[in-house]
């Protein structure tokens, strides 16, 4: 039997061109890409990752040399991550903003080496507090939310007078955009920071890695009483919202690939924010382990799950990827 004339899809993909066209609107460029980095607070140190294979954690002597190359591939964003050694952490995390810290070193060097990369910074306590929660604890070991609200937006401001284009925080204490966006209207630098929420941040496995990485893993009990339980879409359409009402300039979810009905649903609630996909360590590690032992092509599916994170309303993707991203889109010459 014919088919029907409106039924023939094959029309519209014969040619590489016309799968574009079909595709459009969520293309992968240079711009969609945010790349996370670790920066130790050892100068010369590079140490690999043990857990994300491929990932490295660079003193500052190491950042030039390593981004030179991904900048002149087209790397427009970074998303830096401090780490401190053990003996520099306390309670209060002194060490997020004090005259070692990591971050407020990196970022003056990297706005001067690559005038054009914009800087983003992490704001966290966990990978400066000895308890490695992200926020201050009170003495039963509960979340203190005023005073954490009050040291994040404190240390968001060491960042952004060192130099951040975007301070992003990722402690999920409740209030803490609104503390942000008011310490910097009174620092006189309400135009010149933007915020990154976390807004969407859940409690998932999918982290392991990362606090290997970030050396930020909690000493006690676990972080689902600040970060949102998997199956919570209510919730999360509440975080996003109120991170929203609260001065957010972008919001974001975290991980990626399981959530991206959340992402759908945070695109469409909110159309005029741009929306950032964190596309976490376990993300990372799977493809990678997948990868290695042949059970995936590495660029074909990556190209699938970054186009999936497009499609469901994604501008940026936060990814370890970044560098193998970037080489898959240089041109490649026709003949
Ligand atoms: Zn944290």
């Amino acid at each position: 039997m014919a088919v029907e004339i409106k039924h023939i899809l094959h029309s519209g993909i014969f040619h590489p061109l016309l799968r574009q066209w079909q595709s459009r609107n969520v293309e992968i460029t240079a711009n969609n890409l945010m790349y996370p980095i670790f920066i130790l607070d050892s100068p010369d140190a590079k140490e690999e990752i043990t857990s994300m294979p491929g990932i490295y954690r660079y003193g500052i002597n190491q950042l030039k040399q390593t981004l030179q190359p991904l900048v002149a591939k087209g790397l427009q964003s970074v998303l830096l991550f401090g780490i401190v050694n053990d003996e520099s952490k306390d309670p209060m995390g002194k060490a997020a903003d004090n005259q070692n810290n990591p971050i407020i070193h990196a970022v003056p060097l990297l706005r001067k080496w690559f005038p054009n990369l914009v800087i983003a910074c992490d704001v966290c306590l966990c990978p400066y507090t000895t308890h490695g929660h992200c926020g201050i604890l009170k003495e039963d070991g509960t979340i203190n939310n005023n005073a954490s609200i009050i040291r994040i937006a404190e240390i968001a401001m060491s960042y952004a007078k060192a130099g951040a284009h975007v301070v992003a925080p990722s402690d999920m204490m409740d209030g803490r955009i609104k503390a942000i966006k008011e310490a910097l209207v009174n620092e006189g630098l309400s135009n010149q920071v933007a915020v990154l929420s976390y807004a969407v941040k859940f409690a998932s496995g999918f982290y392991g890695p990362f606090r290997n990485a970030s050396k930020s893993a909690p000493k006690f009990g676990d972080r689902s009483c600040y970060q949102l339980p998997p199956g919570s879409t209510g919730l999360a359409a509440r975080a996003a919202a109120r991170d929203v009402s609260e001065g957010a300039d972008m919001l974001m979810v975290k991980p990626g690939l399981a959530y991206l009905d959340i992402v759908r649903q945070t695109k469409d609630s909110f159309p005029e924010y741009p929306m950032f996909v964190y596309q976490v360590s376990g993300e990372y590690a799977m493809l990678h382990h997948g990868a290695k032992n042949g059970a995936i092509n590495l660029e074909k599916v990556l190209k699938e799950i970054l186009l999936s994170m497009r499609r469901a309303g994604a501008d940026c993707i936060i990814t370890y990827f970044t560098p193998f991203i970037l080489d898959i889109l240089q041109p490649k010459s026709k003949y």
